[in-house]
């Protein structure tokens, strides 16, 4: 079964008395397991996308289900449940909260859902951080303040991983880093779906997802 599966998606904007058609007609389905790189220039569509598969927004018309169900038509209240039981997030700026420590940071999500929660240090150690859990952001390379949004974004256990741009702020060397993290975390079953610019990063996903002017290449 897909995990994820659009059809003729939709996402338009007024800006003024225009409209923007931020997406259009995006008809896609990601499988259980798969690690897809989403592709396209400045403006395309791409966080877009990307709010409507986190369920974060809702489409103009189209249709979404996850994991079987359909998405759109849902309350607020119900998108939360649905985001909060499956969904983990990386933005590309990393919003840790920079009086909190790593540890802290990791363990946010868990003030507002700890059912099924995943043991903090064990995700520290799978992002190689365990030594720094002590440590406030600041003290931090942005390659290790990726990770921890990384590791918080695992805590609830989700099914998809969201990562839009997590590179954009890191260098190469970083950049490989965070993208070997997800590799790992891939293989051992997570569906993983990034948006990137960086067509070396692009190779490293299993499929690519080109998309220009709203639409999706096929
Ligand atoms: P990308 O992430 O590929 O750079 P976006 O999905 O952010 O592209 O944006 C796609 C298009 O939708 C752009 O033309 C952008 O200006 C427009 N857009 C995005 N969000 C809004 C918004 N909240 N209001 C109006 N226009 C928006
Ligand atoms: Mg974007």
């Amino acid at each position: 079964m897909s995990v994820i599966k659009t059809s003729k998606l939709c996402k338009h904007y007024r800006r003024g008395s225009e409209t923007v058609h931020a997406l259009q007609d995006a008809t896609l389905a990601i499988e259980t397991g798969e690690f897809v790189a989403i592709v396209g220039p400045s403006g395309s569509g791409k966080t877009t996308l990307m709010n409507l598969l986190g369920c974060l927004d809702t489409p103009t018309s189209g249709s979404y289900r996850l994991r079987g169900q359909e998405v759109t038509g849902l309350k607020e209240s119900g998108l939360v449940r649905l985001r909060q039981e499956n969904i983990g997030f990386v933005f590309q700026q990393f919003f840790l909260l920079p009086t909190l420590t790593v540890e802290e940071n990791t363990e946010l999500p868990l003030l507002f859902r700890d059912k099924g929660k995943r043991l903090t240090h064990e995700l520290l150690e799978t992002v190689g951080l365990s030594h720094r859990r002590k440590h406030l952001p600041k003290e931090l390379s942005g390659g290790e303040m990726q990770r921890v949004a990384i590791a918080r974004a695992l805590i609830n256990n989700p099914a998809i991983l969201l990562a839009d741009e997590p590179t954009g702020n890191l260098d190469s060397k970083n950049s490989l880093k965070v993208i070997e993290l997800f590799r790992e975390l891939n293989s051992k079953g997570l569906t993983t779906i990034i948006v990137t610019h960086n067509r070396e990063i692009a190779t490293m996903a299993n499929r690519t997802i080109a998309i220009s002017d709203g639409q999706i290449a096929q």
